[in-house]
């Protein structure tokens, strides 16, 4: 028994893509988590196995914890590709073409954009779109890929494949954990993955300074009187109090959600231009995607995000009416 694509059109659609082009540019979103790296990483073997010439940007410094990844090091700064343009280009794990905006500036005018991705709020931007709402992860969308591209499952794309997966379901425990999921998983360990070398660094691993702020954010956080929602704040002025880098934020969103009698757990961040970013997750009933997109953001069901203006305490105010909202509303289609 193998796992099958649901959509397999789409799926042949872009490893046709893949296949009858060359020179790419791999770009995924900003502030890259374990699925947006696995998957550009993912892509990058794929390309590699098949002989073609790619490159992979970020607009900024990774996340150090997933170097563990093979080929993490050859993801290049903005600056080291001068004024050079691609005409081709693969989007993974990005929601939408703002996602990827930081890195624009290496794209042509009018490129051939392929877009691999599994947010159900992805507008199908691109000439050849390939999303699936129902996949866990980007890399469970490209595991089908590469089968139909028919390369082989080395142990490097594998892991890559594996982290995109583990993150992307709280270590394979989020309701987006599938059958399909594990028997992808197993797959993957079958190509010479060790679980406990992608868990560790990946899920595991806390910096000094994430539990120093972890400490800090847990003394602050507010939960409604009904306990139904909690919030966690994280100034610049906390960051730098616990010597916190942007990463170490990466996760608390979790803590806020874990509280047992919570439904909705945000975290509101000061990002160093000022805006306010917020992530949103749910646990079993509110939309959370759909909180975010009122205020231009997006993402899952169970975990979205978007970006503020106004102070802290302002954008709490703004998020937590939507919140209330969300809530009441679900209340009311469970009586009816
Ligand atoms: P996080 O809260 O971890 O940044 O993001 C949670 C989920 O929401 C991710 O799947 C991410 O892609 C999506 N997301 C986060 N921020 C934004 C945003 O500003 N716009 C959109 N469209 N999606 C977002
Ligand atoms: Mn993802």
């Amino acid at each position: 028994w193998q796992p099958e694509p649901r959509d397999g059109e789409a799926i042949a659609r872009a490893a046709q893509a893949l296949l009858s082009r060359d020179d790419w540019l791999i770009v995924t979103h900003e502030r890259p988590d374990g699925d947006a790296l696995g998957s550009a990483l993912a892509v990058a073997h794929m390309l590699e196995a098949l002989g073609k010439r790619y490159a992979m940007a970020a607009g900024e410094p990774l996340p150090p914890r997933f170097r563990f990844l093979p080929m993490y090091a050859r993801i290049q700064p903005l600056e080291a590709f001068g004024d050079r343009q691609f005409q081709h280009v693969v989007a993974v794990d990005c929601a939408d073409e703002q996602r990827f905006a930081p890195v624009a500036q290496l794209i042509a005018a009018q490129p051939f954009v392929v877009n691999i991705d599994h947010h159900q709020t992805n507008p199908r931007y691109g000439q050849v779109a390939c999303v699936d709402p129902l996949a866990a992860a980007t890399c469970e969308v490209l595991y089908h890929v590469a089968r139909a591209l028919g390369v082989t499952l080395s142990v490097d794309l594998a892991k890559c494949l594996y982290t995109g997966i583990l993150t992307d379901t709280g270590g394979f425990s989020y309701p987006n954990t599938t059958r399909e999921v594990h028997q992808i998983a197993a797959e993957l360990l079958a190509s010479g993955v060790q679980p406990y070398d992608i868990a560790e660094p990946a899920l595991e691993a806390r910096t000094l300074e994430q539990m120093r702020l972890l400490q800090v954010a847990l003394r602050d956080m507010t939960l409604a009187p009904d306990g139904r929602y909690a919030f966690l704040l994280v100034s610049q002025e906390m960051l730098a109090s616990c010597n916190a880098s942007e990463d170490d934020v990466e996760g608390l969103v979790g803590f806020a959600r874990s509280v047992e009698t919570v439904e909705v757990g945000v975290l509101l961040r000061e990002r160093p231009d000022g805006l306010i970013k917020a992530s949103l997750r749910s646990k079993r009933r509110v939309d959370v995607a759909s909180i975010a997109q009122q205020f231009g953001g997006g993402g899952h069901a169970r975990a979205a995000g978007c970006v503020l203006e106004g102070t802290l305490e302002e954008a709490k105010r703004a998020v937590e009416a939507a919140v209330i909202a969300a809530l009441k509303e679900v209340d009311e289609a469970c009586k009816s």
